[in-house]
């Protein structure tokens, strides 16, 4: 073998879910949110030249980050913002898990975190979740180059206390708690006020489920001053222009509006609640979500049997090839519409299982 191939980085690459495009399909499989982004996002892509995209966009991202401090009470020196919040993972991961101590997240959790890991070749230990696939708080208190977790966690839709949160980030003094709060607006508790006691605590937000705008490719980190120097310090040594120009004006104009946040988060977690009444009629198990997604299983009927039958009627959910939870689908909450016919064909498929 030539020393060029022998010299390729080797990876898993992180396996993002189907973008399938049925004019009939239910899609459920993503996270994404089924109302549109804020009214105000769309009247400023309407006003958006192409004359602009002549130009780099600001590295510096201001509008956007002074528009997130502003809407968050925080300074904009404790902002940093990127394309996702894979994107702004990938650079805390880069910038941050940099011990020889291992990184510690849950065994079913965002599968990115081993990839990343990975990658950029940083150890790390899996924490067992309990059998009711909450996370053990008392797993993280060993000695560690870093902590990284969602809350709510996914794919489970569990919620942690914020209580518990604030024991691990006490009994972690010298390690930076990153706390992955993607789903947070559905119902969880964010951990953002913990960040006047402590500094080694790392916020991460996106734009993709809760703001409706997974295709903008927006999300923000909130941590101190000195943590988000560093990672802007990183970011400029890989890629100084990171969110386009049409994003970074239509992130500021969403996050203006946060009674519309508040209004559509409201209908999904009205349908998720809904939701969780029907599937349980229907004999399924699932873990209590805060999020806008479901983690189901059902004792007389195989998973991955199921996610296929519901791809041939193009609706599409997620099912997990991984330990522990291959009888489980992952259910985005869509419009109740979306959602009634998903029951119908589980009604329907459910007699003949
Ligand atoms: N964290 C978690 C827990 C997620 O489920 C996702 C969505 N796949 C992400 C981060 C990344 O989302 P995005 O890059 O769209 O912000």
């Amino acid at each position: 073998m030539k020393r060029y191939m022998k010299a390729i980085r080797q990876v898993v690459p992180y396996v993002p879910g189907d973008q399938p495009d049925f004019p009939d399909m239910i899609k459920l499989n993503t996270n994404e949110n089924p109302y549109p982004p804020a009214p105000a996002v769309q009247e400023t892509l309407r006003q958006t030249r192409a004359e602009l995209l002549r130009l780099y966009p600001d590295p510096t991202a201001h509008q956007l980050n002074a528009a997130i401090a502003k809407a968050y009470h925080v300074d904009e020196s404790q902002v940093f913002t990127g394309v996702g919040s894979d994107d702004v993972l990938a650079m805390i991961f880069l910038t941050f898990f940099n011990s020889d101590l291992p990184v510690f997240f849950p065994d079913i959790t965002y599968a990115f975190y081993p990839v990343w890991c990975d990658l950029f070749r940083i150890p790390y230990e899996i924490k067992p979740l309990a059998e009711d696939f909450s996370i053990v708080p008392e797993d993280y208190l060993a000695e560690n180059g870093g902590i990284v977790f969602p809350n709510p966690n996914a794919p489970t839709g569990i919620a942690m206390p914020l209580s518990e949160i604030e024991d691990i980030l006490r009994h972690n003094p010298e390690s930076l708690v990153v706390v992955d709060e993607a789903y947070v607006d559905f119902g969880g508790e964010s951990a953002l006020p913990l960040l006047n006691e402590y500094e080694n605590l790392m916020v991460v937000q996106t734009f993709s489920k809760s703001r409706s705008m997974a295709g903008a490719r927006i999300a923000f980190a909130i941590g101190s001053p000195a943590l988000i120097h560093a990672l802007h310090d990183v970011k400029y040594s890989f890629n100084s222009y990171t969110i386009n120009r049409a994003s970074l004006a239509a992130g500021a104009a969403s996050v203006a509006d946060d009674a519309y946040l508040k209004e559509t988060t409201a209908k999904v977690i009205a349908t998720r609640e809904r939701t969780k009444k029907e599937l349980a009629e229907m004999g399924f198990c699932f873990p209590d979500s805060m999020s806008n997604f479901l983690f189901v299983t059902h004792s007389e009927c195989d998973a991955k049997a199921l996610f296929e039958a519901l791809r041939e009627a193009h609706i599409f959910v997620r099912w997990f090839d991984a330990p522990r939870i291959r009888n489980y689908l992952r259910i985005t909450i869509g419009t109740d519409e979306q959602m009634d016919a998903l029951f119908a064909f589980l009604k329907n498929y459910l007699k003949y299982a």
